[in-house]
């Protein structure tokens, strides 16, 4: 049976099999490695997925989408070419197509997989994942978190010690502080920043352009504004490299044309580069690790190929980060590691995993020292999963009926600055206030999913 790890990434996603010489990574019918998320309806309502269906984003801006993996979770639709989908159905499409590439590949039927998702993916977006992959037809034998999987991959090296992974892709900024010994990999600490990325890199290059050209960006037509990101996505690429990029495009009344050098990119870049830094700091202190005990700094994503995030790791911790030649091929090499566990394979038989929480989850309670309902932790931010926590709470007026536990995920003492997972109402006999009690019961699984339980004390109700 075939055994599949896949990258489903905001920007590229990418599969890998599991073969008897280790991970290997599988092309797509362009034989490309990396297929890009992005899908495209053509006339007859057919899906396009890929590097097809990123081209399309220009010519046929209302019938493909992109970046659908930031709404993963959320309840949002996305209207396009007529339909109107879930986040959920898109990444499903690209899931098949994987899928379908890795069967051409292997010249087998393909229906388990391991999919990575990011270490602070929520609840929410973890199920949408699941489901997700179950419309593509794959049983998700587990998800793990990429900075995990990153690790997997690079756990076939000997060496124990503190690595601190730092993920830049299209869209987002992963930080993950973890721990091998002994063959056992440990997260000590996850943070990141959402809203970080590559792609806005490529987007103050676009706005440089358009600046130097005198073009007032929002007046473009999307087409255009498509070509200019294109362009500007190019000359990024090409300055991680050499150190003057050529650029040359056409608008519907003019060509715009010129040169940017690394120097000049380096320079528009440097409110972003100072955002780096506190996602990095988050992590080590909560791991409760000194900076110089951290033995490796690996790079890992697409964007960590910008020699200015190489320099910035090595300035700030005063020594070189390890770096991949593929930095953007790591995640999916260790999903199709983990999914090799499965299948106990002698070079693996002492790697085991442990991951944490990346967040606190608890309920809202009202808190009679303070006068207010608070944000009342069950499980605590980098808590070793599984885990599983309970938490006893009482009805707080007389004659109340029934408890409504509000389910949260966050860090903030205040509740209505935590993302709202879910309520729970459960009946209680009516008493005096205090008298009746709850059990909640937190389950924090592998998978990074919740399941929460309320039981009545009394009446042992759930
Ligand atoms: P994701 O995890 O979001 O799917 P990737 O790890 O594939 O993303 O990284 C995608 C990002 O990497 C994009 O913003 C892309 O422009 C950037 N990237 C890819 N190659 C290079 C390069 N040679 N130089 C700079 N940025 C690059
Ligand atoms: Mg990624």
């Amino acid at each position: 049976m075939a055994i599949i790890g896949i990258d489903l990434g905001t920007t590229n996603s990418l599969v890998a099999a599991w073969t008897a010489q280790g991970p290997r990574l599988i092309e797509n019918a362009l034989g490309d490695t990396l297929t890009p998320s992005a899908v495209s309806f053509d006339a007859d309502g057919g899906a396009i997925v890929g590097r097809a269906a990123l081209d399309r984003l220009i010519s046929h801006p209302d019938r493909s989408v992109a970046g659908f993996k930031r709404m993963m979770g959320s309840a949002r639709l996305v209207d396009i070419a007529g339909k109107s989908l879930r986040p959920e159905d898109l990444s499903a499409l690209v899931l098949r197509a994987l899928r379908e590439d890795a069967e051409t590949a292997l010249g087998e039927a393909v229906t388990e997989a391991v999919i990575s998702v990011p270490a602070y993916f929520s609840d929410p977006q973890r199920k949408a994942t699941l489901d997700a992959a179950r419309i593509a037809g794959l049983k998700v034998e587990r998800l793990v978190n990429e900075p995990t999987a990153a690790a997997l991959a690079h756990s076939l090296e000997k060496q124990d010690g503190l690595f601190l992974i730092l993920d830049l892709g299209g869209g987002t900024f992963d930080v993950s502080l973890l721990h091998k010994l002994d063959g056992m990999i440990e997260i000590k600490a996850s943070a990141g920043d959402v809203m970080l990325g590559g792609d806005d890199f490529s987007k103050l290059i676009a706005g440089e352009i358009a600046r130097r050209a005198g073009i007032p960006l929002s007046d473009l037509p999307p087409q255009a504004q498509a070509r200019l990101r294109r362009a500007a996505d190019d000359v990024k690429r090409i300055l991680s490299d050499q150190h003057v990029a050529p650029y040359a495009f056409d608008l519907p009344d003019a060509t715009v044309a010129g040169e940017m050098t690394r120097d000049a990119f380096e320079t528009l870049a440097e409110p972003l580069m100072r955002r780096l830094r506190a996602p990095i700091e988050q992590a080590i202190a909560d791991s409760r690790i000194a900076p110089g005990q951290i033995g490796q700094i690996v790079l890992v994503g697409g964007a960590t190929r910008m020699p200015m995030i190489r320099a910035f790791v090595a300035k700030l911790f005063g020594r070189f980060p390890l770096l991949d030649p593929r930095p953007d091929h790591v995640i999916a090499l260790g999903a199709a590691t983990q999914m090799g566990l499965k299948a106990r394979d002698a070079a693996l038989d002492d790697v085991v995993m442990v991951d944490v929480c990346p967040f606190t989850l608890g309920i809202a309670s009202f808190d009679g020292r303070v006068g207010r309902t608070i944000f009342s932790p069950i499980i605590e931010r980098n808590s070793v999963v599984p885990v599983s926590r309970n938490g006893l709470y009482q009805t707080l007026l007389d004659d109340q009926e029934h408890i409504t536990v509000k389910v949260l995920q966050g860090e903030d003492i205040r509740p209505e600055r935590n993302i709202l997972l879910g309520t729970i109402d459960i009946a209680v006999p009516k008493g005096p206030a205090g008298r009746e009690s709850v059990d909640v019961r937190f389950t924090f699984d592998i998978n990074g999913v919740l399941i929460a339980e309320v039981t009545s004390l009394s009446t042992k109700e759930r």
